[in-house]
């Protein structure tokens, strides 16, 4: 029996004048409709954020209060929004259920993080303070991979800065978003958290809409360059977490045996959909073929299916245009060359799935491992020179994150102190926390997530001085 889902605007549920349907991409069937909202509606999310935003901004122990309940009731429901995330992005249900525990983690963070005035002078003749304070109405818009967590990273710090929000999560999996919204109605004061659904197009109405102050934007490179440039007539403030393209290199002390499983793991979690997911691995002529084996092997022994079942560990890909993109760079990769040591090919029957891929035998040049393939398919590059390998890994327009592995930490961090790239790890990749600041240099993003330099991205900077003399 479908759910009917709602948007919620002013702290009330509110239908669209039509509606748009949500694909189970473990099926490719329609599962579900969320609303598409008008431009009234957007107007009227946009008023009630407004409306809002003198009450919540002055009083600070409320907000941390709802933060506090807001995560509470992430924690006490998150195998029931979990399994809404699974319908509609497709990763298996512990998965899903993770991301939710972790939306809940990340309000409570900010809900106890200090933002205290830092005072710069304070002296006979005067005291200097410098000053955090809200920008008003934030226009979030989130991509389709972690479609709860990563509003949640917006949600989190702007509302506890003092800001009001409306947020338009992808037009592929927006449940988990309205369910937000309404699960979150009794607990936030009307108008604080606005969540509207449709299609790009009211991507494009936020950003050119007069009420928001600011516009965090997660998603592609195309779309942010987009949004940047909307937001710029009206000097709209923007915060952008775009795409990566993420090298591992591996020096040539690594043990391949040692390593696999965590580079597998940083590569395939959520089928490859992560922003900041390994997208191609450096490896030294002298163990080329044993790292090539030791993640085809992992690749080989995996098992994907339908989210909801028992035991998948990956699911579909999410959307249709997103698969056929997977398929048409692994092929294209294959045509030239490469050599499938995993996979290569969808897998047969209904819904998105495609074989989780490591390609051998290919070098920078060929489409994916110059473009961001996000999805299950890896390749692995030979590398002569270190100088080389780094290089290649900082030749590329993104510059999101980074690896490097290594026996000796030492000198994999100061491998990875020269990569051109938000994240450098050594020995891991993907260690994210809500107290790591998170962004891109280059194409990848403006601005960062997390930590308090995720906070202060919702505020604008004021300085308090008061003469003395
Ligand atoms: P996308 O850019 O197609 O869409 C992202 C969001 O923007 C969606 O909500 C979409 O409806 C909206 N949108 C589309 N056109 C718009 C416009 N003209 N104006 C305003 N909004 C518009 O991205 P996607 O395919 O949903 O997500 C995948 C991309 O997101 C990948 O490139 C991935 O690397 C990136 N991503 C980055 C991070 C990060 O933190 N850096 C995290 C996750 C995903």
């Amino acid at each position: 029996m479908p759910e009917h889902f709602t948007m919620t605007i002013g702290g009330e549920s509110v239908a669209a004048p039509a509606t748009f349907g949500v694909v189970d991409p473990a099926t490719g069937e329609v599962a579900e409709q969320a609303p598409d909202a008008s431009r009234d509606q957007l107007d009227a999310a946009m008023a009630a954020a407004r409306d809002a935003f003198p009450a919540w901004r002055a009083d600070e122990p409320a907000r941390r209060k709802a933060l506090l309940a807001a995560a509470d009731v992430l924690f006490a429901r998150s195998e029931e929004i979990g399994r809404i995330i699974t319908l509609e992005q497709g990763k298996p249900l512990a998965d899903a259920t993770m991301e939710v525990v972790a939306g809940g983690v990340w309000l409570k963070y900010y809900a106890e993080l200090e933002l205290p005035p830092e005072v710069i002078q304070d002296d006979a003749s005067a005291r200097v303070e410098v000053v955090r304070r809200p920008m008003g109405v934030v226009a979030a818009i989130t991509p389709w991979n972690y479609p709860l967590l990563l509003g949640m990273w917006k949600i989190a710090p702007a509302l506890l800065a003092g800001n009001t929000m409306v947020l338009k999560p992808s037009p592929y999996t927006p449940l988990s978003s309205l369910k937000v919204g309404e699960v979150l109605r009794d607990v936030l004061p009307p108008g604080v958290l606005n969540v509207v659904t449709g299609g790009d197009e009211l991507g494009a109405w936020m950003t050119a809409h007069p009420v928001p102050r600011k516009i965090s934007f997660t998603g592609s490179v195309e779309t942010g360059k987009r949004v940047a440039s909307a937001a710029a007539p009206d000097l709209k403030r923007v915060t952008l977490e775009l795409g990566g393209n993420d090298a591992a290199i591996v020096l040539d002390d690594a043990d391949p045996a040692a390593i696999a499983e965590k580079l597998f793991g940083a590569a395939f979690m959520n089928n490859g959909q992560v922003c900041s997911a390994i997208k191609r691995v450096y490896a030294p002529e002298s163990l080329y073929g044993d790292v090539v084996e030791a993640l085809a092997a992992r690749a080989r022994s995996v098992k994907v299916g339908n989210g909801m079942e028992e035991g998948v560990q990956y699911g579909p890909i999410n959307n249709r245009p997103q698969y056929e993109r997977v398929s048409e760079l692994v092929a294209d990769a294959i045509a030239g060359g490469a050599r499938a040591a995993a996979g290569g090919r969808p897998i047969d029957g209904p819904g998105y799935f495609f074989e989780p891929t490591i390609l051998a035998d290919i070098a920078d040049g060929v489409r994916i491992v110059d473009e961001e393939q996000f999805g299950p398919a890896l390749p692995v590059i030979r590398y002569g020179s270190l100088d080389e390998a780094l290089a290649r890994a900082n030749g590329t327009s993104f510059g999101l994150s980074g690896s490097v592995w290594s026996a000796d930490a030492d000198r994999a961090a100061e491998v990875a102190g020269r990569l051109e790239c938000g994240t450098a790890w050594v020995n891991t990749h993907l260690a994210l926390a809500p107290h790591q600041p998170f962004g891109g240099f280059k194409w990848s993003g403006v601005g960062v997530e997390n930590g308090p330099w995720g906070l202060h991205g919702f505020t604008e900077l004021q300085v308090l001085h008061r003469a003395k003399a």
